[in-house]
């Protein structure tokens, strides 16, 4: 099936011809029709099926057919979704799906100033991309009106009851006119989600695309048995061995990410870290930067790695063993997108032994498992063929990175050194003015 055989209109078949894609998702094809017909849906489906544009194409184009009235635009279209990189993502796919009708859409979301978010409301949007709490805050406050609505999207609804947004959900709802049409999405949909579902949709249709684990299926993965310190080796080999252009590595901790992050860089591959303690900013710039491929590694914990969407990504590499399965299929969710393969590698320890077999159980394919010694041959390899002119890279990176965080011990004595020195400095000074005087 091509676009033009749905019931799309010339605006929104020109976007999709720019925007390269050729046929719709399995998603995009059943969902598209039904929400056009005005039916409340269900979808059971993961990102990278396309659902995004399965809900957001039919809703430009409902939208777009009734005319902006006279005076300040309002909001008519609402998506809610549960973190602020899902929500950017949905509003640029909106900009791009409806860059040829003449919509408006923003987005707001915690974590930055809600000036320009105040702003752009007040110039009247039709569509509005929110994360809970700061649509219910800007809802408070009296900046978002939503008696004029008639499209809901509720986006992601497992990971927004996972996150704890369950009462912020319920408050939601309250606030929408009875009379709206709704989109409701979940990956899952376990006894908790569907009863969710029923409170907000009203006879829908249901769609489900993806077995649960498909994406498992799609992603050609694989595991190395390796303990904790020879993990950055294995990292730094595949890297350069595999002349990967852009790799998502995923950490247990945000200190470990800053670790990963930092031992790339001396090893002078351009690497990033994002994880919740970085600010909003500085997060969204180095997604930007590593989209754009300036950046060839962004190392990231899963909460800050949530909805991450990058185009062609090559490799995700599980640096820690998540404890929970469906947390590894997110994960290597993140390569082989909409239909396209990507590959996965996982460094699993001793001690993560026991989470990786959980992972095994409930994924339907065999991983194989990787000769870890293979990798320290060719590294052994690679130090012998060294002729000596040429910068000895490898002892310098091995060299770098055993040039550890000094000890706490080393730390205090280095404190009390400086102490001692500014005591020292300080009274020198003091010496220095009595003598003037
Ligand atoms: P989503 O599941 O909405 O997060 O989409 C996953 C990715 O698939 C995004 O990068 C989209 O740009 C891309 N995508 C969505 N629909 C199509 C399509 N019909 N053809 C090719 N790529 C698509």
């Amino acid at each position: 099936m091509t676009f033009d055989q749905l019931p799309l209109t010339a605006p929104f078949l020109r976007a999709l011809e720019e925007e390269k894609y050729t046929h719709p998702t399995p998603i995009q094809e059943q969902a598209i029709p039904v929400i056009l017909e005005g039916r409340d849906m269900i979808g059971c489906a993961q990102t990278g099926t396309g659902k995004t544009a399965a809900f957001s194409i039919p809703m430009l184009q409902l939208l777009n057919t009734i005319a902006p009235g006279k005076g300040r635009r309002p909001i008519r279209g609402l998506v809610v979704t549960p973190t602020r990189e899902l929500a950017m993502q949905i509003k640029e796919s909106l900009d791009a799906y409806g860059r040829h009708c003449s919509l408006r859409n923003t987005v707001v979301f915690g974590g930055v100033s809600q000036h320009g978010q105040v702003n752009a409301l007040h110039r009247g949007v039709d569509i509005l991309v929110a994360t809970p709490g700061r649509l219910l805050d800007l809802f408070q406050q009296g900046y978002v009106k939503l008696d004029q609505l008639s499209f809901f999207v509720l986006d992601e609804a497992d990971r927004m009851l996972d996150m704890g947004f369950l009462p912020d959900v319920k408050r939601i709802i309250k606030l929408l006119p009875a009379k709206r049409q709704s989109l409701f999405f979940s990956a899952t949909m376990p006894d908790n989600i569907r009863q969710l579902a029923n409170t907000i949709v009203h006879d829908p249709a249901f769609i489900s695309v993806t077995p649960a684990m498909s994406t498992a299926e799609r992603v050609e993965q694989s595991v190395y048995f390796i303990e904790h310190p020879d993990k950055k080796y294995l990292l730094l080999h595949l890297l350069r061995e595999g002349n990967v252009r852009s790799a998502l590595v995923f950490t247990k901790t945000k200190h470990g990410a800053d670790k990963v992050s930092r031992m790339l860089s001396k090893a002078h591959i351009h690497a990033e870290a994002i994880h919740g303690n970085k600010s909003q900013n500085a997060r969204q710039k180095a997604l930007k930067n590593f989209k754009e491929g300036i950046t060839r590694v962004l190392v990231a914990t899963d909460i800050a790695a949530r909805g991450i969407d990058i185009d062609n990504l090559e490799l995700v590499v599980n640096y820690d063993i998540p404890n929970i399965p469906e947390t590894y299929v997110h994960r290597i969710g993140r390569t082989g997108r909409a239909g396209a393969s990507g590959e996965a590698v996982s460094f699993c320890s001793g001690s993560e032994k026991s989470f990786w077999r959980d992972i095994l159980k409930t994924i339907p394919v065999e991983v194989p498992v990787k000769d870890a010694s293979a990798f320290r041959n060719a590294a052994a390899e690679e130090k012998k063929a060294d002729t000596g002119n040429e910068p000895n890279y490898k002892k310098k990176v091995e060299k770098l990175l055993q040039e550890e965080a000094p000890s706490e011990e080393k730390k205090g004595k280095r404190r009390n050194r400086n102490r001692n020195r500014n005591k020292f400095r300080q009274g020198a000074s003091r010496n220095k003015q009595r003598d003037s005087r």
